[in-house]
């Protein structure tokens, strides 16, 4: 190709695509396409239907920054400030982590108990460490009977979930506070449901992680302590106190602890047997158990 040639949607979206393939990103032409949508400031399928268009030096400028960015290993989703999960579109900063497809499974089992439930309406559910808020807005968006409490530690991670809480309509029933768990919630408040997805990652496997979460997703966001189960194990007593009976504690986690959750839920004494949902690559993912 000459350099002559005129840098067409089609011509950069194919150029780009294999720089990013030999820099070994793994969905190369997906990315690229998700950062010239954004340099455009069109959805990323719209490109198809202007593939021959000539971009300007100036989005072009911008767009080499993002692919800058993106070969210095800045995860897509920070470069552009959002990212979907449960086909709803949440901002996302470098305060809050990335949304990940398996903490689907977390929404699902406490959708799956409120649907079953109906005559318990409203809902009152609780997501500990909400990040960005994903777990209680996808609730509050697909059970209309509930109400979620979305707790984090970090304030600018809260903040985060009060904006995409209010962008997504769903404001009025997810209301958000900066906490340490549930310790400082009213003992009186009772939950139908506490969904959390916590950090679990241990100090060792921390150091095994791809540079792309490792050095941009927060720290604190991903690591427990030694060994992995510290937080949960600190929620689990909580989670039993401000749960109704028959009332449902979801847990998202890693395969490797999942089984030395189930018994800290046994020998919490609390709750019924737990029981474990596996993701779509079929590792274990959630404990989820009822509350006595
Ligand atoms: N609940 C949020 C999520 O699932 C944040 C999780 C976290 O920061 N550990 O993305």
């Amino acid at each position: 190709m000459s350099t002559e040639e005129a840098w067409t949607i089609n011509r950069l979206l194919t150029w780009t695509a294999d720089y990013f393939k030999k820099q070994n990103i793994e969905q190369p032409r997906l990315e690229v396409e998700v950062l010239l949508g954004y340099a455009l400031g069109c959805e990323r399928i719209q490109l198809y239907t202007r593939f021959g268009e000539v971009v300007t030096d100036e989005q072009r400028a911008k767009f080499r920054e993002f692919v800058k960015q993106r070969v210095q290993s800045m995860p897509v989703a920070y470069i552009v400030g959002k990212k979907e999960f449960y086909s709803l579109n949440f901002t996302v900063t470098r305060d809050t982590l990335i949304p990940r497809p398996e903490t689907e499974h977390l929404v699902m089992a406490v959708l799956d108990a409120i649907k079953a439930t109906p005559e318990l309406a409203p809902h009152h559910v609780a997501d500990v460490g909400t990040g960005s808020g994903i777990v209680a807005i996808a609730i509050a968006k697909h059970a209309k009977s509930s109400t979620v409490l979305a707790i984090d530690k970090s304030p600018a991670a809260v903040e985060i979930a009060r904006q995409n809480a209010a962008s997504l309509g769903v404001d009025a029933r997810v209301k958000t506070c900066v906490g340490d768990l549930l310790s400082g919630i009213d003992p009186a408040e009772q939950f139908f449901a506490i969904a959390a997805n916590l950090p679990y990652v241990s100090d060792s496997e921390f150091e095994q992680l791809d540079k792309t979460v490792k050095d941009f997703e927060p720290t604190s966001a991903l690591v427990a302590g030694p060994i992995g189960t510290e937080l949960i194990a600190k929620l689990i007593p909580q989670a039993a106190a401000q749960l109704v009976s028959g009332g449902l504690l979801a847990l998202e986690l890693s395969p490797m602890i999942a089984d030395r959750v189930v018994d800290l839920v046994a020998s919490d004494g609390n709750f019924e047997p737990a029981y474990v949902i596996k993701d779509l690559a079929g590792h274990k993912r959630i404990v989820a158990a009822k509350r006595k």
